[in-house]
């Protein structure tokens, strides 16, 4: 049978956007839709506009550090809206970037919700294409709990779009969204209060990088509100300020209440099931190493399939596909070592296992730690201090795990990931001559294992 497409893409983020672009320069008809806007999460309301709101929010810090070295600077005043609209300007400059990347590649664009109606035809916007092989690449969306008032709560979605900056703010949650957008709060002049169910930000990071993040926060101003859960959000007159009222009987007012807790698959109401594919126990389309479902022609790629969360695996799960599909060259997404960093301030990233992890799966391991104030503060005083952390497998002296917290940590991991994909040992690390003064160097000069037991790992209250 003759198809509209050799491969239709519904979802046109950045797994989506890749794997149609791949696979139309392999030379397949090519064809993707998208009901919002071109780009999806990360460059729309995701990594992009955030770490443009990080860099907004840093200035703060530098006027402040400024005065040690000489300078004299007016009070600063911060206008939110120009930030906002000069964020709202580079999106939509880079939605017609993507716009232009896939018109370049020859990939038909149709506007509107794709449904699969069976193995081979799918709808959008009342309109209906087939195709013979298709890519569902529809991303994630914040989900919020289901507790009274919670229609006066907002989502990183609409943070990017306030009318104006709230004089305070409360987020809700402690993973990567809630302590980026902390930082950003906190930068920008707003009173933030950090919500959270544990006793520290961060599940799932090292140990120790949690406490230093959670110590920094702390640090910077942020209210850290530890082991508290929400039980419900009132309003005035159905608008700020809010009232907060916790589960123990506790309450607090702010003017804004914003949800970070967690995002859940764009699986729902796109017609799976009819072409069957199915869905794991989180509601994640299941997939294989191939990142192919159930459905003999059907792959899906990216946070819908809610295997590790971040843009550039969904890049590689798409171009992966694309290549193997319609390349003729056959090859599989990698999720061993992948790096990442939280745009916290200071920032956290890693590579490789934490120290735990190691723990549990190596067997004896050797861990170097290294705690500093930066260079830069000496003079200004700033109370932040970096921490880095070198985990290292005793049998095999491979470098297994690379942590960091404090300044620029997500530029420095990025070149260290490298080291570790390469198998790169302390020797290694040993072996490689500083560059002097960077906060970088101490990776390559330490020197001494830390004596065991590990120090505590609860944050200092
Ligand atoms: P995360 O999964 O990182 O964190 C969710 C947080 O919300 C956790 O602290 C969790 O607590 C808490 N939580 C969950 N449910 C509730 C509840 N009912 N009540 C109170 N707290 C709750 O989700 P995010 O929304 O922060 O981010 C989503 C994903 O987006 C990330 O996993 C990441 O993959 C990606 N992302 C990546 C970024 C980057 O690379 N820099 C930036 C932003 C997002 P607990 O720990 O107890 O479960």
């Amino acid at each position: 049978m003759a198809y509209d497409y050799d491969l239709f893409v519904i979802g046109a983020g950045s797994g989506g956007v890749r794997a149609s672009r791949i696979a139309a320069g392999h030379g397949a008809r090519v064809g993707i839709c998208e009901d919002f806007r071109v780009g999806g999460t990360c460059v729309i309301r995701g990594c992009v506009p955030k770490k443009l709101l990080v860099y907004g929010s840093k200035f703060a810090h530098e006027f402040e550090d400024a005065a040690a070295y000489g300078w004299t600077l007016a009070p600063p005043t911060h206008s939110w809206a120009t930030l906002r609209d000069n964020v709202a300007k580079e999106v939509d400059r880079l939605n017609g970037v993507y716009l232009r990347l896939l018109e370049g590649a020859g990939v038909k664009l149709h506007m509107g919700r794709g449904r699969l109606m069976d193995r081979h035809t799918i709808e959008i916007a009342g309109q209906t294409v087939t195709a013979d092989k298709i890519l569902v690449a529809t991303g994630g969306a914040p989900v919020v709990p289901e507790i009274p008032g919670r229609e006066f709560a907002i989502t990183s979605n609409e943070a990017f779009h306030l009318p104006e900056l709230p004089k305070r703010i409360a987020i809700v949650g402690g993973g990567y969204i809630a302590v980026e957008f902390a930082g950003i709060f906190n930068g920008l002049g707003a009173e933030v209060d950090l919500v959270l169910r544990r006793d520290r930000v961060l599940r799932g990071f090292d140990e120790e990088c949690r406490t230093a993040v959670h110590d920094s926060l702390k640090q910077s101003g942020i209210t850290m509100r530890t082991e508290m859960q929400i039980q419900r959000i009132q309003a005035t007159n159905g608008k700020a300020p809010f009232t907060v009222h916790t589960q123990l009987g506790g309450m607090f007012e702010t003017d804004l209440v914003m949800y970070a807790t967690g995002r859940a698959p764009n699986a729902n109401g796109i017609g799976l099931d009819k072409a069957g594919v199915q869905v794991d126990k989180a509601g994640a389309i299941a997939v294989d190493e191939w990142s192919k479902t159930t459905a003999d022609n059907i792959w899906a790629v990216g946070d819908v399939t809610d295997r590790i969360n971040l843009t550039p695996v969904a890049l590689m799960e798409g171009h992966c596909f694309a290549d193997t599909e319609f390349g003729g060259k056959p090859r599989k997404a990698d999720h061993r070592d992948v790096p990442s960093a939280v745009f916290c301030q200071p920032e956290l990233a890693n590579v490789g296992l934490t120290e735990e992890e190691a723990r549990m799966r190596l067997g004896e391991i050797r861990v170097f730690t290294s705690a500093f104030k930066p260079m830069k503060y000496t003079l200004s005083g700033r109370q932040q201090r970096t921490f880095m952390k070198l985990i290292v497998e005793a049998a095999t002296d491979k470098v297994v795990g690379v942590h960091m917290v404090g300044d620029d940590a997500a530029e420095l991991v990025q070149g260290l990931a490298i080291a570790v994909k390469a198998g790169a040992t302390k020797a290694h690390f040993d072996a490689t001559v500083g560059i002097h003064p960077t906060a970088g160097e101490e990776f390559v000069t330490m020197r001494t294992a830390r004596v065991e037991p590990a120090p505590s790992r609860k944050a200092a209250e």
